[in-house]
C-alpha cells in the first residue's frame, strides 16, 4: 500500500506545553517544523494546570535556586538525577522571565513584581520554613501558559496538524528514528511523516487508573510508541496521587488552595496533618499527604456520609481572596461537589495525577537506551514533558515543578534538535517495512472475528490498576495484580471496533489508545512488583522503609518479557556539591 509521505526538518508529537516550547525554539531557528496533536493544541492537558510554576525569583522572600534544587531532590526521595535538577532549577528564573516576555499574564504583587504562592515541599534555606516560590495566573496558570505559547508558535509559522494521531515511530535497522506513521482522524488516511528529528511530547497516562485528575486524552501514546519501537520505560512504578481530587469526580483541587491557607480535616474535625508532618503540615509533599488521608479513612476517621473522604476547608479565607486567587476552584467545587467553598468544606480523596516515570532522556531531551557497556543516544529521537523521564521528579514530583520541566527541557531539546538538523542536512532513506507493524495493528483491531469491546477491557484495566497498584501497595495484591493485568493485556489483543461505519474514526482512535494504555499499565504493575522498598510515591506495606543500599537506582522495563534492568541515580550535580540521601521528614 502506497502511503502519502511528507518531509520535515523536525516533527513534534504533542501540542502541550512541552511540545509548543520546543516547536517555538525550532520555528524561530528558521526550520520546517510540524506539530501533530490529536486534539486542538490549546485543549492539551497543560491547559488544566491550576496552581502554578516554580522558580526561585525571590519576589516574596529571599530565595536561591540552590534551595529549590535541594527541595526538589528531597521531594524526589533522592531518586531524581541531581545534574538534571540543577539544570532545571538554575534555569527556572530565566524561563519565567522569558514566558513573561512572550506575553504570559502572571499575577502581580503590589510592587508590580510577579506574584508567588507557597506550594508543598518548597522551602527556604534547606527546609527551614515554607517559602512562596510558585508563580501563578490565578488558578489557571496552565491555561495562560499554553495560550501564550500557542500564539507565539502561530507568529513563528509553526505548521500544525490538528486532530492527527501519531501511531508508531519509524526506526531503521541501525536503530535511528526517521519519523512517524500518523492517522488523519478526519479522513481515516494513514500518512508517513518523515523527519530528521522527532520529539515525543505526548504527556501523561493517568487514564490507566479509575480515579484520575487527568483528561481522557492522557493515554500514554508516546510511551506506547517507544515501547513498540523496542525502547525501555524508566521508573514506571512511581505514580503521584494528588491528595485533593473531588470525591467521586476526580477533578483536581489545586495545592494552591493549601498554599493560600486552606487545610484538611478528618471526620472528627481534626487537622490531622499536624500529626503526620508537624512542621510542613498541609504543605508537606504530596505522597506524604495522600498516605495520611488514606490512613485516616482506613482507620474510620473519614469525613462525609460514608466516611470515605476528608474535608478541605477554605471558608476562613474569605470571599474576596477566594474570588481573586481561586475562582476556578470555587466553580469546580460548586459543579462537581455541590458545595460553595466560601461556606462549606470540599470532600476530597487522593487521586491519580502524575507519572514520574517515562521515556529516558538526557539533559538535551535526547532519548537514551542502555547498551552492554553503558548507554547511547537514539539518533533522531527526543522526548520532553510528562512522557519523558530526565529525571527531575524522581520518586515524587513537587507541585509546580512540572510546568517548569516543560519549558526548561522543551527549550533545551529544541536547541539540540536545531543543532542536529544543522549537522545532518539529508533525510535518511526509509526502510521498506516502515509501515508493516502499524498496518498489522490496525488490521488486528478491525478484525471482525474479535470478541472484546474496547470499553469493557479499558474498564477492567482501570479497575485492576486502582485495586492492585494504588496509594499503598500490598504484596499479595501486587502479585495477583501481575496476573490480572497480564490477562487484561491478553484480552486487549482481541479487541474489535463493532460498527466502523457508524462510529467514524473516534472508535479506531480509542482502540489505538487502549493499546498504549495497556503498555503503560503492564509496565507499571511489573516495575512496582519488582521494587522491594518504599520510596516517594511507591509505598509498599511489606517493605516500608527506603533502601538506599539496594534501590538507589532507576528501573528500566522492556516490553519483551517485562524484562527489568537498573541504572544508578546520578548523584553528581553539574557545578555544586551533591546532596547525600538522608531521612525525609516534613
Ligand atoms: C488537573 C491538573 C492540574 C495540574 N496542575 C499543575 C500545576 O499547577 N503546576 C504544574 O507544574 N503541573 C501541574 N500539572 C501537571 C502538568 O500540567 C502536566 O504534567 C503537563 O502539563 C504535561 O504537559 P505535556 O506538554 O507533557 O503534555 P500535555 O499538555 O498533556 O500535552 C500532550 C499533547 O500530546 C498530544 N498527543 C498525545 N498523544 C498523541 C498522539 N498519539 N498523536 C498526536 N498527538 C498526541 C495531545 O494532543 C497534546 O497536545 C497538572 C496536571 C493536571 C492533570
Amino acid at each position: 500500500m502506497a502511503l502519502a509521505t511528507a518531509k520535515f526538518d523536525a516533527l513534534v508529537i504533542g501540542g502541550g506545553g512541552a511540545g509548543l516550547r520546543a516547536s517555538l525554539q525550532l520555528a524561530n531557528s528558521g526550520l520546517k517544523v510540524a506539530v501533530l496533536s490529536k486534539v486542538f493544541p490549546t485543549r492539551s492537558h497543560t491547559v488544566a494546570a491550576q496552581g502554578g510554576i516554580a522558580a526561585a525569583l525571590g519576589n516574596v522572600a529571599d530565595d536561591k535556586w540552590l534551595w529549590h534544587m535541594y527541595d526538589t531532590i528531597k521531594g524526589s526521595d533522592f531518586l531524581g538525577d541531581q545534574d538534571a535538577i540543577e539544570f532545571m532549577c538554575k534555569n527556572a528564573a530565566k524561563a519565567i522571565i522569558e514566558l513573561e516576555h512572550f506575553g504570559m499574564p502572571f499575577d502581580r504583587l503590589e510592587n508590580g513584581k510577579i506574584f508567588q504562592r507557597p506550594f508543598g515541599g518548597m522551602t527556604q534555606n534547606f527546609g527551614e520554613k515554607a517559602i512562596s516560590r510558585t508563580c501563578a495566573v490565578a488558578d489557571r496558570t496552565g491555561h495562560a501558559m499554553l495560550h501564550t505559547l500557542y500564539q507565539r508558535n502561530i507568529q513563528a509559522k509553526t505548521q500544525f496538524f490538528v486532530e492527527w494521531f501519531a501511531l508508531d515511530l519509524i526506526r531503521d535497522s541501525a536503530g535511528d528514528v526517521l519519523g512517524v506513521l500518523a492517522l488523519e482522524i478526519e479522513t481515516g488516511e494513514i500518512h508517513v511523516l518523515q523527519a530528521k528529528t522527532t520529539l515525543l511530547a505526548t504527556g501523561g497516562a493517568g487514564r490507566i487508573f479509575q480515579a484520575s485528575t487527568n483528561a481522557f486524552i492522557n493515554t500514554g501514546d508516546g510511551l506506547g510508541m517507544a515501547v513498540r519501537a523496542g525502547l525501555p520505560l524508566q521508573d514506571m512504578e512511581f505514580w503521584q496521587f494528588h491528595p485533593t481530587g473531588v470525591l467521586h469526580a476526580g477533578v483536581l483541587i489545586t495545592e494552591g488552595v493549601r498554599g493560600e491557607g486552606g487545610y484538611l480535616v478528618n471526620g472528627e474535625g481534626e487537622r490531622f496533618m499536624e500529626r503526620y508532618a508537624p512542621n510542613a503540615k498541609d504543605l508537606a509533599s504530596r505522597d506524604v499527604i495522600s498516605r495520611a488521608i488514606a490512613t485516616e479513612i482506613k482507620a474510620g476517621r473519614g469525613a462525609g456520609k460514608n466516611k470515605d473522604a476528608v474535608f478541605l476547608k477554605l471558608d476562613h479565607l474569605g470571599e474576596e481572596l477566594i474570588n481573586k486567587r481561586l475562582p476556578g476552584i470555587r466553580e469546580i467545587a460548586k459543579t462537581f461537589a455541590n458545595v460553595d467553598p466560601i461556606y462549606d468544606p470540599i470532600p476530597v480523596v487522593p487521586t491519580a495525577h502524575y507519572m514520574m516515570g517515562g521515556i529516558p532522556t538526557n539533559l538535551d531531551g535526547q532519548v537514551i537506551e542502555p547498551t552492554a557497556d553503558g548507554q547511547k543516544v537514539v539518533n533522531g529521537l527526543y522526548a520532553v514533558g510528562e512522557c519523558a523521564c530526565v529525571s527531575v521528579h524522581g520518586a515524587n514530583r513537587l507541585g509546580s515543578n512540572s510546568l517548569l520541566d516543560l519549558v526548561v527541557f522543551g527549550k533545551a531539546a529544541g536547541e539540540k534538535m536545531a543543532l542536529e538538523i544543522a549537522q545532518n542536512q539529508a533525510h535518511k532513506d526509509l526502510p521498506a517495512d516502515a509501515a508493516d507493524m502499524t498496518l498489522a495493528r490496525i488490521a488486528r483491531i478491525e478484525n471482525t472475528k474479535n470478541k472484546e469491546s474496547v470499553s469493557a477491557v479499558g474498564e477492567d484495566m482501570r479497575r485492576t490498576m486502582q485495586t492492585h497498584c494504588g496509594v499503598f501497595r500490598f504484596p499479595d495484591l501486587l502479585a495477583s495484580g501481575i496476573e490480572a493485568i497480564d490477562a487484561v493485556a491478553k484480552r486487549a489483543q482481541e479487541i474489535q471496533i463493532k460498527d466502523k461505519s457508524a462510529v467514524f474514526n473516534t472508535a479506531r482512535v480509542e482502540a489505538l489508545e487502549l493499546d498504549n494504555l495497556m503498555e503503560v499499565a503492564v509496565a507499571t504493575m511489573h516495575a512496582a512488583h519488582a521494587r522491594t522498598e518504599s520510596r516517594g510515591a511507591h509505598a509498599r506495606e511489606d517493605f516500608s522503609a527506603r533502601d538506599d543500599i539496594n534501590w538507589l537506582k532507576h528501573s528500566l522495563i522492556y516490553k519483551q518479557d517485562q524484562r527489568l534492568v537498573y541504572k544508578p541515580v546520578r548523584l553528581q550535580p553539574l557545578t555544586v556539591e551533591s546532596f547525600e540521601p538522608k531521612a525525609r521528614v516534613y
